[in-house]
């Protein structure tokens, strides 16, 4: 089993492509009638190519493809935006906070003729705190006379402004060759992975679980062995299976394949190449014995997936070892020890015969849609609009914390952001959280909930 020819990447014809991942994008915020729009036209050349809906925006069209020197990148024009889906209109700073979170890079038009108000500097302290690079933007200098105006803005303290007229396309340039300055390649906000390629699939649980027979029955002979790292370490390799028409990536299986000797430490090493593999994946298996008490270590396992922010399925296996009084007991386990991931879909199964492995796929493809599903800002304001009137924050001390908006900020797995006006309590998040799975599915994939406090 261990002596398998292993094939470099490039025998497989797959494996192009993969680093790149999605476009940078860059957000154009600030204060309404700045020229941000006037600014995005003059990038685009007037072009007005629409590729995508952004979410946090109730308007549709505000995301383009934007090109500057050769470098591609995903403009977002935050000018158009009227965020009233719940009859709440969203403050300046609150705006831009949202374009931030959707940003790699963050383009800051300040208009340079009537200098910075309390609204750009409220801005300029959202934009420290979130550490994204800035380019300022001093717009509206149409000539010579208003540069003086642009230099008064190195007092907001983000380096230099670069004075622009974007009406006329004076200086504009430049404010582009500042932004490629701190252009990142990638977008490291929008997933880990670029789509498209085999789904990879990390097959993860503790020792004995019966991985490596899960492993042998997916894959039997249909299988292509890949050497990650061709030419270097042997240890993280790849197997391409295909299974229910497409071809997926098992990741790390060399790990599972190779019998790991109990020794001490065993269970650090275990963890490590758990935590590796994991990295790589999108979705996880994880194996448990069903036949066997749920121990601590099952549980460590899955929490380390749902940190990792991966798609889960849980797979029950040595289905065949299980009698009626088992079977109970497990039940009464698991509604004791998972209930934080009652979420995962649930395959029961028997590696060794390949008793409902076929059960697998559909499971993994739930959890992957799930991992990858947008919700619309509207339709996300619209149902947290009725779950709120119908049940409201406990009023505590007085006041009640109430939900002003919300945004879906990112996928793989879902990503979203609170804006409340007081401290929303963990019950109240679970609270939103149950609801909001029971709205749209989510099954198979950790939802990450993040509450911004209004000052
Ligand atoms: P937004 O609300 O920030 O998107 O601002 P707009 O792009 O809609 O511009 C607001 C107003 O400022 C419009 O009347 C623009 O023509 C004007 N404007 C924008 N950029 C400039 C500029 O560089 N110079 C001058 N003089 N006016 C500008
Ligand atoms: P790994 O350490 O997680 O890779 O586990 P293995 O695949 O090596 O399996 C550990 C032991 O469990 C081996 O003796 C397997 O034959 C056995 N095993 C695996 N799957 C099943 C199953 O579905 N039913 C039964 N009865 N035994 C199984």
């Amino acid at each position: 089993e261990e002596d398998r020819e292993l094939l470099s990447s490039e025998g497989t014809g797959e494996g192009q492509g993969q680093d790149a991942g999605p476009l940078p994008v860059v957000a154009v915020i600030g204060r309404p009638n700045v020229g941000k729009s006037t600014l995005v036209n003059r990038i685009l050349g007037r072009r007005e190519a629409v590729v995508e809906d952004v979410p946090g925006v109730t308007r549709d069209r505000v995301a383009y493809a934007a090109e500057w020197a050769g470098h591609d990148f995903t403009l977002v024009d935050t000018g158009g935006w009227s965020v009233d889906a719940t009859g709440i209109h969203l403050r300046v700073a609150e705006q831009a906070e949202i374009a931030v979170e959707l940003a790699d890079v963050v383009m800051f038009v300040v208009d340079a003729v009537v200098g910075a108000t309390d609204d750009d500097e409220a801005v300029v302290r959202l934009l420290r705190r979130s550490g994204k690079p800035v380019v300022l933007v001093a717009n509206k200098v149409d000539d010579q006379r208003f540069e003086a105006d642009a230099a008064a803005l190195w007092n907001l303290g983000l380096g230099e402004p670069w004075p622009v007229s974007a009406l006329h396309g004076r200086g504009s340039g430049d404010a582009l060759d500042a932004l490629l300055e701190v252009l990142p390649r990638v977008s490291s906000v929008g997933g880990a992975y670029a789509p498209g390629g085999p789904r990879r699939v990390a097959l993860i649980g503790r020792p004995n679980v019966g991985k490596s027979s899960m492993l042998n029955r997916l894959a039997g002979s249909d299988r292509v062995v890949v050497d990650a790292v061709a030419g270097t370490t042997r240890d993280p390799v790849d197997e391409l299976v295909e299974l229910g028409g497409r071809t997926w990536r098992f990741v790390d299986t060399a790990g599972i394949r190779r019998r790991v000797h109990q020794t001490r430490g065993a269970d650090f090493y275990a963890s490590l190449r758990t935590q590796t593999a994991l990295e790589k994946a999108e979705v996880a298996v994880v194996l448990i014995d069903a036949s066997e008490t749920i121990a601590e270590q099952d549980i460590r396992v899955i929490q380390q997936v749902v940190d990792a922010g991966r798609a889960l399925v849980i797979a029950y296996n040595k289905w065949d070892l299980l009698d009626e009084e088992r079977r109970y007991y497990l039940e009464r386990e698991i509604e004791r020890d998972l209930v934080q991931v009652r979420w995962a879909p649930r395959v029961n199964v028997t590696a060794r015969t390949g008793r409902h492995l076929d059960k697998l796929v559909p499971a993994l493809e739930l959890a992957l849609d799930s991992w990858e599903t947008r919700v619309p800002t509207a339709r996300l304001n619209a149902f947290l609009g009725e779950v709120v009137a119908g049940h409201p924050h406990p009023v505590r001390g007085g006041k009640q914390p109430r939900i002003l908006f919300a945004t879906q900020a990112g996928t793989r797995p879902p990503r979203f952001v609170l804006f409340a006006s007081g401290f929303i309590e963990a019950g109240y998040r679970r609270f939103l959280e149950r609801r909001l799975r029971e709205e749209f599915g989510f099954e198979g994939t950790p939802l990450e909930i993040s509450v911004r406090v209004r000052e």
